[in-house]
Formats: C-alpha cells, sequence, structure tokens
C-alpha cells in the first residue's frame, strides 16, 4: 500500500486536517472521511500506529469509574466483534486485527471497590460474575488468591511477608485483547483510505495557522502549508506540545502529561493458556499490576501505578528509554510472579517501553477547543485503545454538529450506541469538566 503523496510546493488543502496516524486518529480520519469530507492525515513517523499504539497491551475491558466510560468500552466491544463490519468491507485477503474473547478477572481492591462498577454493570447489561477466593483458584490455573493490598516495593520487607487474607473478584467473560494494535490502525487507515483520506508520513506539524480567530491551516517541516479549516489534534503522548502549537489549553480543567510504561514478557505459567482457550486477562490492583495472555504461550505483564511506586513523568515523549529497565522488570514480574508462583523469571529484562498521555482523572478528552475549528482527542491515558472505533465516532459526531453552529460547550452532543443503544453524553470527555473524584487514579481510569 502506499500512502505517501507528492504534491510538489503546490499548497495542500483539505477540509479536515488530522494530527496522528494512530489508533484513535485513523479512526477519526475514517468516520470523518464517510461524512464526505477531504481529510489528510499527517504523522511524523513512518506509518499507521507507529507512535504509541504500537506498545499498546490493546486490553479491551469495561470496568470504568464512570456510567459513560463503561458505556463507551462495552459499546466498543461490539465493534472489534465485527471487525470486519466496522470497517466497512475489507479487501479480500487483507488481514485483520483479531479480538480474542479471553475475559477479565477483576481482583477485590479497595482502591477500584467492586460496589462501584457493579451497579453500572447493571445499568447497562454488562454481562459479569461475581467469584470467591474458591472460584477463583478453580478457574484460574495456577493463581495465589491471597491478598496482599497494599502494594509495597521489593526492598520493602513488608513486600516478603505472607497474606493476610483471601480475595475475590469479578468476572467479565466478554472482555479480552485485541491481538495486533498497529495492524487494527492499519486497518482504520485502509478504511479511511477507502472513504478517501489521505495520508501524509515523515511530516511533522510545526505550526497551526490561524486567521480571524479561527483555524486556517497546518505549516509542515518540510515547507508546505495545507489550508484547512478544521484541525483534530490527535497526536498521543505529544498532544499537550501540539497544544502549544495552537495556543490552546488554558480553559482545560484537565492537564494532560506523558509518562513511561513498561510491558513485559514472560512465558506463561503452567496450564495458565489451555490449548483452546488462553488465560483470562487479569487485573490486579492488589499488588499493583495487570496480565495477560501473549502469543506463544506467553503471559504480557503490565503496571497499574501503584502507590508505592514513583510515577515517571517525562517532559518529552522522545526522553522514554527504548529499552525496558532491570528495575522496572523485576518489580512487575516479581509481583506477577507472587500471584502466578509457577512463573519463571528470566533474569535479563524482555518487554518494551511506551508512552501514556495520561490526564488528571485518567479519562480521555474528546473535544472542541477555544480556537474556533481546532479539536483534540488526547489524555488517553493508557486506556483508549479500546475506545479507538467510538472515539472516531465521538470526534465526528462532535466535529459535525459544532461545524454546523451547535454549541457543544452548552449542549454537549450525545452520541447512541449502534450496537447497545446505549446513550453517552460526551460532556463526559470535556476539557472543562469537573475532575472525576471516584477515578482510581491509575491506569484503570
Ligand atoms: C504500554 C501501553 C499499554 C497500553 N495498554 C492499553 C490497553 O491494554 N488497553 C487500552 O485500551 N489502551 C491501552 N493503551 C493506551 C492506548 O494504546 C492509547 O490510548 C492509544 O494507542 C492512543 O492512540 P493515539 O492515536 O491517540 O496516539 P498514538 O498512537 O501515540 O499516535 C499519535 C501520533 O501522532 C503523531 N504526532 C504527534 N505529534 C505530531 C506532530 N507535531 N506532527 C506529526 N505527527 C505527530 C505521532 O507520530 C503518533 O504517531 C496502552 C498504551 C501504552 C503506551
Amino acid at each position: 500500500m502506499k500512502f505517501l503523496v507528492d504534491h510538489g510546493s503546490v499548497n495542500l488543502r483539505a477540509d479536515v486536517v488530522v494530527i496522528g496516524a494512530g489508533v484513535i486518529g485513523a479512526s477519526t480520519a475514517f468516520e470523518l472521511a464517510k461524512t464526505g469530507r477531504r481529510v489528510l492525515v499527517i504523522d511524523k513517523l513512518a506509518g499507521p500506529g507507529q507512535g504509541s499504539t504500537s506498545a499498546s497491551s490493546a486490553v479491551v475491558r469495561f470496568n470504568y469509574s464512570t456510567r459513560d466510560g463503561v458505556a463507551t468500552a462495552w459499546e466498543s466491544k461490539h465493534h472489534w466483534t465485527d471487525w470486519a463490519g466496522h470497517l466497512g468491507g475489507p479487501q479480500a485477503g487483507e488481514p485483520l486485527a483479531k479480538f480474542m474473547r479471553t475475559g477479565l478477572v477483576m481482583l477485590d481492591a479497595p482502591i477500584a471497590p467492586p460496589g462501584r462498577v457493579l451497579p453500572i454493570f447493571d445499568e447497562l447489561g454488562v454481562p459479569y460474575e461475581v467469584w470467591s477466593a474458591a472460584d477463583l483458584a478453580d478457574r484460574v490455573p495456577g493463581i495465589d488468591a491471597g491478598r496482599y493490598w497494599p502494594p509495597k516495593r521489593l526492598d520493602d520487607d513488608a513486600f516478603w511477608a505472607g497474606a493476610t487474607g483471601e480475595l475475590g473478584a469479578f468476572f467479565t467473560p466478554d472482555a479480552g485483547f485485541v491481538d495486533d494494535p498497529q495492524l487494527a490502525a492499519l486497518n482504520l487507515a485502509d478504511a479511511a483510505r477507502r472513504n478517501g483520506a489521505t495520508f501524509l508520513f515523515h511530516r511533522e506539524i510545526t505550526s497551526i495557522v490561524r486567521a480571524n480567530g479561527k483555524v486556517a491551516g497546518v505549516d509542515l517541516s518540510d515547507g508546505q502549508r495545507v489550508e484547512t479549516s478544521v484541525v483534530i489534534n490527535v497526536g498521543g503522548p505529544w498532544s499537550t506540545a501540539v497544544n502549544r502549537l495552537a495556543g490552546v489549553g488554558e480553559d482545560f480543567t484537565i492537564s494532560v502529561r506523558p509518562m513511561l510504561q513498561e510491558v513485559h514478557y514472560l512465558q506463561a505459567p503452567p496450564g495458565f493458556n489451555a490449548e483452546h482457550q488462553l488465560g483470562p486477562v487479569v487485573a490486579d490492583l492488589d499488588l499493583g499490576i495487570y496480565v495477560r495472555p501473549a502469543p506463544g504461550d506467553g503471559m504480557l505483564i503490565g503496571g497499574t501505578e501503584p502507590e508505592c511506586e514513583p510515577l515517571l513523568w517525562l517532559d518529552e515523549p522522545e526522553d522514554a528509554y527504548l529499552n525496558p529497565t532491570a528495575a522496572i522488570y523485576e518489580a512487575q514480574v516479581t509481583r506477577a510472579a507472587r500471584r502466578f508462583p509457577g512463573l519463571k523469571v528470566p533474569g535479563r529484562p524482555r518487554g518494551i517501553t511506551g508512552v501514556y498521555d495520561v490526564a488528571t482523572d485518567w479519562a480521555p478528552i474528546y473535544d472542541r477547543t477555544s480556537l474556533d475549528g481546532f479539536y483534540v482527542a488526547m489524555g488517553t491515558s493508557g486506556n483508549q485503545f479500546k475506545n479507538a472505533p467510538l472515539a472516531g465516532r465521538f470526534m465526528a459526531a462532535i466535529v459535525s454538529a459544532v461545524e454546523d453552529g451547535h454549541d457543544h460547550d452548552a449542549n454537549p452532543v450525545r452520541y447512541i450506541g449502534e450496537y447497545t443503544g446505549l446513550e453517552i453524553n460526551l460532556a463526559a470527555f470535556s476539557r472543562k469538566r469537573p475532575v472525576n473524584t471516584a477515578s482510581s487514579g491509575t491506569v484503570m481510569g
């Protein structure tokens, strides 16, 4: 597939410029292209999904701390299970990302109590089972159901103390993960192209052009200018820097900063992945990790920002290390080995580093801004891969309404789920929302 278009020195024109070809930028381009607009996506990297999307664990789960957060994830899951339908009929032979339905076990932890989310599941019709410690031991091969709360550092003797009790959990059978997040972004980019969108790679947006108090275009690193009246910042961990180019952010109640993350891969403990059924995703805030199955009978291990560990804020996403560090590897895999005592831990770290785009309350911003024509899909906080299908739809709905003269700030757009029929109030993703005090303050949202 050829993405690069050469326009010589002639100024480009587009109805909409999308900054960023990650999974959410590609989804936004796809949905806006379907409205008949000429969409141009610009990314400084070499292809779709090469930014933070490429590092994603791509877990699809439904437990969030707000009703609209749960409704968005539950509706999005239906798009993943009908991925070819969502893409509007991919070409024959086109490789597609696959949703792996493994279920997710959420271990009890005071920081995200089941009493907060289960009533929302009941209201919205999200299926779940409540498990005792005995159920947990019975249903998840090799798990230790001990309670170790609160998470402790490895250099704290208390880390090595025995369990103080037993944990229960709840299980959502429809959760899982997408097997290849970068391929999902490519699928969306291909679908956008089939609907007329154009992609320009290896070009950085260096300034946002204004005229008469509105967006008038963007300037690129190669000296070209693109004339447009609508720009959408889907810059992932670079999104706050892109907002600075536009001079927006002052009226935001939510701030957004890049944060380093590491994800590690090990051989799964014996029995975790059966021949015809992979083991479940396990969200373990009791110890401060999550795990999910990985290719080749593997297990992927990530962190959930336990309070005992420093948050690794970055000034710039480029400051992220390229390779996993021994210290974070040791902390995360030792916690995982506590939960799965059969896990074998090699001495040398194996995994990847990535960068979250963390918002104050760990929920995204899908919104317009104070600059007419400038929109943002940002602050995805390590938890919005799963919502990419809907994020694109939200952005198309907001742009269409606002460009038609609708006051989205005063009267927020509402989205009705195609599969679930649920109404989602997009005020939940406003740049000016009250900070959600029920947030877990972690990647769980
Ligand atoms: C380690 C890790 C694990 C994760 N696990 C999960 C998970 O299990 N489940 C889940 O739902 N979510 C998860 N996430 C979050 C999810 O992956 C992100 O929310 C999502 O991929 C963000 O997509 P995006 O399109 O907004 O950003 P990105 O994929 O980062 O894309 C942004 C793009 O913008 C481009 N760009 C930025 N500035 C400019 C500029 N000035 N000019 C040109 N181009 C520019 C960049 O090059 C980049 O390609 C995880 C994230 C990480 C890092």
